[in-house]
């Protein structure tokens, strides 16, 4: 849609209000997209986006806890900060019904979202960022974990300030931080479920320590598990998903599923039930090649793994699965 004109607003200050703001309150203070600049010790910034995904407050919150730890510190670093989704975070919701993803728009493309995404990407690089972070919740329950996109040491090293994980990917297409990895170290903070204090409390420290690096290490003095993505899996949106043994429909997978997350399923394993023999399960790599046939096969019903993986952001909520995907296949790299 042509018609709607999406502002890109700018500041050098975190307004003193955010303090008692509600994300969903956000736009009280922040009326259309910003990017907000603060001027740090070091001048190369960490960027830091929030609300990215409407309904995910956690970067939000941390930005709130940085401005309060701000009142009696010095920047060690310039902060390059972009808010988000707003409207969708005044509804409440991943995205504005009807538009585009957030997180899908940043690798061009023709709707006034993705002109947004193209302004602030080049006034990102313009400012020749330190490191960048995009902060996340999630749907399913999840151990903290971060996406990189390149295996590279800055990239791990930003995961491990923050997580145990790291899920490296360049699946789906056009996320915020894959763009950003082009021109610095870039990930996705995944930070658990929106509303929980203990990841706010997680988001706020990651911005922190990354404020205070100040020399890159080698990877081999990480402890950090690094997951290689062997796909993506989707369910066909006309298919009748069930939770529960003996219901009907088109594919049956287990209520506990979400406790399958980080946790390595061996080969032969169930993953599924396909109730009515239709092939209603996809699964794609990175560069969208269909590998459903290299990780399940067929036993009867059943959809069994052809080998050990390990999943992730596997979730039972049925708008997530149908808005986005099931979950992740991962292998350790
Ligand atoms: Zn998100």
């Amino acid at each position: 849609m042509a018609d709607l004109d999406l502002r890109l607003d700018r500041m050098d200050q975190l307004p003193g209000a955010m303090a008692r703001t509600a994300a969903r309150d956000v736009r009280t203070l922040f009326p259309e997209s910003t990017l907000i600049t603060l001027e740090g010790r070091q001048k190369d910034p960490l960027f830091v986006s929030a609300l990215i995904h409407g309904n995910e407050t956690v970067g939000w919150e941390a930005l709130k806890k940085l401005q309060a730890w701000m009142t009696h510190h010095p920047l060690p670093r310039s902060l390059l900060i972009f808010i988000g989704n707003v409207r969708a975070a005044e509804q409440q919701k991943r995205m504005v019904p009807g538009r585009p993803d957030y997180n899908r728009i940043w690798k061009g493309g023709d709707t006034p979202e993705h002109a947004l995404a193209a302004r602030v990407l080049a006034e990102a690089r313009a400012a020749r960022p330190f490191a960048a972070i995009d902060l996340h919740n999630n749907t399913g329950a999840n151990p903290l974990y971060a996406l990189v996109h390149e295996r590279r040491a800055p990239d791990l090293q930003l995961t491990s300030l923050f997580a145990a994980h790291a899920m490296w990917t360049r699946n789906p297409p056009g996320t915020l931080s894959e763009a950003l990895s082009d021109f610095c170290p870039a990930i996705t903070a995944e930070c658990g479920h929106s509303g929980i204090a203990a990841n706010e409390e997680a988001a706020f420290n990651l911005i922190l320590d990354a404020l205070h690096i100040d020399h890159w290490r080698g990877e081999a003095d990480l402890d950090l598990d690094v997951y290689r993505v062997t796909g993506r899996i989707e369910i066909d949106p006309d298919a009748a998903i069930v939770f529960e043994h003996g219901a009907a429909g088109d594919i049956e997978l287990p209520a506990s599923l979400e406790k399958w997350n980080f946790f390595d399923r061996p080969a032969g394993s169930t993953f599924a039930r396909l109730l009515n023999g239709k092939d209603v399960v996809r699964v794609c790599d990175d560069d969208g090649r269909d590998v459903t046939e290299d990780v399940f096969r067929r036993e009867g019903d059943r959809l069994l793994l052809t080998r050990d993986f390990t999943p992730a952001m596997l979730t039972v909520n049925e708008t997530a699965i149908r808005a986005d995907c099931l979950g992740y296949l991962m292998e350790k790299a």
